[in-house]
């Protein structure tokens, strides 16, 4: 993107307040991105905005910005954000907080579905200035008449094509229909359809368009394929959840059953692993995604809508285990790698009748989706071979109590054993550790392998 196009060439240009411009310097942002760099002038002036970005790019802060710069410092509600997932309450209300420690004077609060009523009513009188909420429970304050909209002067309505989806349109139109006052809107889509152009029409004010160049393709992912016959499906993720080399790891399933089984046979086999779905309740989902952010979980098991927006980084792998529902699906699926100049990786699983979708996901990629080896079984005795033998090397150079004790027998076999003697020592190594892997090959086969 060439930033001079818009006159922008670092945030100082934008002409936001100084406090605002300390903390996003905090935070690390150096150079805008691109629907930040259009969409902030916009915003600062006032205007209506329909914004196709997708998550990933940026748009938090490019609405987030504006915002807190415009803002009052009184009792007034005057700022609206609605998004369909708790999920993303959650996640922008935590980017709000980033600011809001330094703005000490702006009330903020977040609502929605799974949240304890009474402590939503208790912090609605305390006259918060930003509510971000998902819209069934937003709708319900209203009917309850634990809100009012009277003064929004701002409305943001995120990931609108979702909201399409989810069937919370209806909720928003009323939601719309009760802010009396003229007020800005903006709106944010990953896809633009006929539905979301139609909506714009009726709730904004000859909007800003900003449309992010919409075949752009994120090179920081890099996608594979592999065909596989279903019955070797959780055979063949095994095999690359042994030699893939990953930080973080989301498997997309199609349905809550099969997350929550998969996830339990992942925890069996030892690797730190949850599921997230819709059935899961709503503490124990931000209990889990804590979890997933702070490294002590690994392995998210998860459906679509669970994970709609979720922004972790390091998560450097995402693997497609059930196909996705359609190319939209599968682009948000991938799109939880990769994010903010991160390296990902993303391999989908097909049947053979799963032909068609690759062509086209394929076709919108430009040929960009590459085949992957399933890893045989010399690859993965050559992980497991180096896997003990690196165990091997870090516990005689950690540990002071057993070096000294092992020193010299160690030390003989790093140094002085020949190859044939130390492939031995490590192939009996494997069958002792992978007992149950190698029940059924003998000593004599591995070695052929060799
Ligand atoms: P979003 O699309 O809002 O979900 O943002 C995706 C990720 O990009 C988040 O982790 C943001 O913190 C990060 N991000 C947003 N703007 C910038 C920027 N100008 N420079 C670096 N990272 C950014």
């Amino acid at each position: 993107m060439n930033l001079n196009q818009f006159n922008i060439n670092n945030f100082n240009d934008f002409g936001l307040n100084k406090e605002l411009l300390k903390i996003i310097y905090n935070i690390g942002y150096k150079i805008p991105t691109e629907i930040q760099v259009r969409c902030i002038p916009a915003f600062l002036r006032g205007k209506d905005i329909l914004a196709i970005a997708k998550t990933g790019s940026g748009k938090t802060a490019s609405f987030v910005l504006p915002i807190l710069n415009n803002i009052k410092i009184n009792n007034d509600l005057q700022v609206l954000i609605i998004t369909p997932t708790r999920e993303l309450v959650i996640q922008i209300y935590n980017f709000f907080k980033l600011f809001i420690n330094y703005f000490k004077k702006i009330k903020i609060l977040s609502l929605y579905g799974g949240q304890n009523y009474n402590i939503e009513f208790n912090n609605l009188k305390n006259k918060p200035n930003i509510v971000i909420a998902t819209p069934g429970r937003l709708l319900d304050h209203i009917n309850r008449k634990t809100i009012y909209l009277t003064n929004i002067k701002i409305l943001v309505i995120d990931e609108a094509d979702e909201m399409l989806h989810m069937g919370f349109i209806k909720d928003v139109k009323i939601i719309i229909k009760n802010i009396k006052i003229l007020h800005q809107t903006a709106l944010f889509s990953a896809t633009m359809s006929f539905h979301i152009y139609k909506i714009t029409k009726n709730i904004m004010n000859n909007p800003e368009e900003i449309i992010l160049n919409k075949n752009k393709i994120n090179l920081n992912i890099v996608q594979y394929y592999c065909f596989i016959n279903y019955k070797f499906k959780i055979n063949t993720l095994m095999k690359f959840l042994e030699t893939e080399n990953f930080i973080r790891l989301i498997i997309f399933v199609k349905t809550k059953d099969f997350s929550l089984k998969l996830s339990s046979l992942l925890e069996k086999k030892g690797y730190l692993s949850s599921a997230l779905n819709g059935d899961i309740n709503q503490n124990l989902r931000e209990k889990i995604i804590l979890n997933f952010r702070n490294g002590l979980i690994k392995i998210l098991v998860a459906t679509d809508v669970a994970s709609r927006g979720l922004d972790i980084s390091d998560v450097n792998l995402i693997i497609n285990y059930d196909l996705p529902y359609n190319i939209n699906s599968y682009i948000h699926r991938i799109g939880r790698t990769g994010r903010a100049n991160n390296i990902g990786k993303a391999i989908l699983f097909l049947e053979k009748k799963d032909l068609k979708f690759l062509n086209l996901i394929n076709k919108k990629f430009n040929n960009n989706i590459k085949r992957i080896n399933i890893p045989n079984f010399n690859t993965l005795l050559d992980f497991r071979f180096n896997k003990i033998l690196d165990l091997i090397k870090k516990n005689f150079y950690r540990n002071n109590l057993i070096l000294n004790f092992y020193k010299s027998f160690l030390e003989k076999i790093i140094n002085n054993l020949d190859n044939k003697e130390i492939l031995d020592i490590t192939l009996s190594l494997l069958i002792l550790v992978y007992e149950n892997n190698f029940s059924k090959i003998s000593y004599k086969d591995l070695l052929k392998f060799k």
